[in-house]
């Protein structure tokens, strides 16, 4: 379905004319012009040239059971003819946003079984904030306020959760973060690392949490949060036992494990939470993206019965929530969504079979001159271009090369994301070992393009 016949040079000046995309250089957009989708199918998106890009980022990280899935748009078609909005503020709820919250309640990590919605991870983020430091002022604990992070972290793009966020550029822009929010080494081994073991990384990397912890005092900080593993930062993979110590530092000093699952959660790690992953038990989480595989906007946040049971028999009335809190259709879309995942096997699958297939055949690239590392787990993969592997030094500027081989890539009908100088996997959970092998070929051409362009740049 095509609103009208423009051609592509048509779709792009009027996109240029009148359009604003998030995280974009609008000038530099401009001269170039957009890649106009027009439609997808399993793990291909087809532009408006009519070229088949294969989608190693399953869109935003969010399509995870692939694109084309009649079964969702016909659920989100027959809840909008039976209902298509109502809210759930003056004690009212629709069926779709209840079912979905027993269903949550099945899958989400031991201990957490109640549900907040928004649209947006970031607005989930942001509720989460909200709902600690509220949780706190009924415990009479009113200095627990402050919120530790880590650097490259991604939480979302409003106030708080861009504050929550350990972008430095994005904490440019806005005055941000506000107060109440601190950031720490993130647990980063490659670039981090210098001459330590990984195991003597992980400590340092707790150490560095828990340093943070008395420097403002226990008694100040509300909350530890972070992705199990940081997708928009650059698919950080912790070391195995570093969730396992700062879960007990969160014990130790009193303050709440917030869990980000927005990228992990609904079967990016093999399991149906990053939490459930690495065995922790967070109080919170929040999730986003694949919870609809991006059909259509859901978030929420998930609360365990430790810190919901406080929030309910004694805080009163929550001055908080949205318009779409518990959007009937895309509730429904989400339950669908769900049983798709179930009922194929869709994540065993990933865990059994696509995860370990997709890392043996990506770590083949530590061959290529210029990749650093590769590392991964379960269907996230990122890719460190260096200038040099065995010093492990970076390229300066930061993000030119990564750039050039995205360029490449995308020339070569491979969509990946670069970040800073690394490229970066998250496909639709639904990836063949095929098209994993297509994606094997087109990135070596790409790898190869971009080290020849590197030559030409650096003398
Ligand atoms: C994408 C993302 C968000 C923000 O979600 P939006 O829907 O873009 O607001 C938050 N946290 C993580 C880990 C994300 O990847």
């Amino acid at each position: 379905m095509h609103l009208s016949n423009r051609n592509t040079s048509q779709w792009q000046k009027i996109d240029s004319d009148h359009h604003l995309h998030p995280f974009t250089d609008y000038k530099d957009l401009n001269n170039t012009g957009s890649k106009i989708i027009v439609s997808a199918k399993g793990t291909y998106v087809t532009d408006s040239e009519n070229n088949k890009l294969l989608d190693m980022m399953a869109g935003l990280w969010c399509v995870n059971i692939g694109y084309g899935r009649k079964e969702l748009s016909e659920v989100a078609k027959q809840q909008m003819d039976l209902l298509p909005y109502y809210n759930s503020f003056f004690k009212t709820a629709t069926t779709p946003s209840v079912e979905l919250s027993r269903i949550l309640s099945d899958i989400t990590p031991k201990g957490i079984n109640k549900f907040f919605y928004g649209s947006s991870g970031s607005e989930s983020n942001d509720t989460l904030v909200r709902l600690v430091r509220r949780y706190w002022d009924i415990l009479g604990k009113k200095n627990k306020k402050t919120f530790i992070s880590r650097t490259y972290a991604y939480h979302g793009s409003t106030m708080a959760s861009a504050s929550l966020g350990g972008m430095q550029a994005m904490h440019g822009q806005g005055d941000l973060p506000l107060p109440g929010f601190v950031h720490v080494t993130p647990p980063y081994y490659y670039k981090f690392g210098k001459n330590m073991s990984e195991s003597e990384f992980c400590n340092y990397a707790v150490s560095e949490v828990e340093k943070k912890i008395n420097e403002i005092g226990p008694d100040n900080i509300a909350a530890f949060i972070g992705e199990p593993i940081q997708g928009a930062g650059g698919v950080i993979i912790p070391p195995p036992n570093y969730w396992q110590l700062i879960q007990k530092l969160c014990k130790k000093y009193e303050i709440l494990l917030c869990v980000d699952e927005v990228i992990c959660g609904f079967g990016r790690t093999g399991e149906w939470f990053g939490s459930q992953f690495y065995n922790i038990e967070p109080d919170i989480i929040t999730f986003a993206k694949g919870i609809t595989s991006g059909y259509l906007p859901l978030s929420g946040i998930g609360i365990s019965d430790q810190v919901s049971n406080i929030i309910i028999d004694r805080g009163g009335e929550f001055y908080h929530g949205y318009t779409y809190s518990g959007h009937p259709v895309p509730c429904a879309v989400a339950i669908e969504n769900i049983r798709i995942l179930k009922e194929e096997k869709i994540i065993e699958n990933v865990k059994n079979n696509i995860a370990p297939y997709l890392q043996k055949r990506m770590k083949e690239f530590e061959n290529h001159p210029l990749v650093g590392e590769v590392r991964g787990q379960g269907l996230l993969v990122g890719v460190e271009l260096v200038k040099n592997k065995k010093q492990k030094e970076f390229f300066e500027p930061t993000g030119k090369v990564g750039n050039i081989c995205r360029d490449h890539c995308m020339n070569n009908n491979l969509i990946m994301r670069a970040v800073r100088d690394g490229m970066m996997c998250s496909p639709p959970l639904t990836i063949t070992k095929e098209d994993i092998d297509i994606c094997i070929d087109r990135f070596s051409k790409a790898l190869d393009l971009t080290a020849k362009d590197v030559n030409k740049l650096t003398i």
